[in-house]
């Protein structure tokens, strides 16, 4: 399994029937080398969170501007959460400005 995927399946699974599943310690490693070098934390994709939003509200490719921020949305459920609160707002704004 790759560790994208891996992660993936951890952070999307609903919090009552989430199973881990099994990885090797050789993977813990690779996955944590995975994320010291490609890894944004919670608190960086915050701080980006409403800038990569922006993107999307204009219709751009936040997700090639920002691949970073838009991986770790894939894998962190708080942050997607907080990702489609901030762009429903975003929407919101723009619908009401002429
Ligand atoms: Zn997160």
């Amino acid at each position: 399994m790759k560790l994208k995927d891996w992660l993936k399946q951890i952070g999307r699974a609903p919090k009552t029937q989430r199973v881990v599943p099994p990885i090797s310690d050789a993977d813990v490693i690779g996955l944590i080398r995975y994320l010291e070098t490609h890894e944004l934390d919670c608190e960086q994709v915050f701080d980006a969170l409403d800038r990569f939003a922006e993107i999307e509200v204009r219709h751009e490719d936040a997700a090639k501007l920002m691949p970073l921020v838009r991986d770790h949305l894939d894998m962190c459920r708080d942050c997607c959460d907080e990702h489609d609160a901030l762009l429903n707002v975003l929407e919101k704004q723009d619908k009401q400005e002429p």
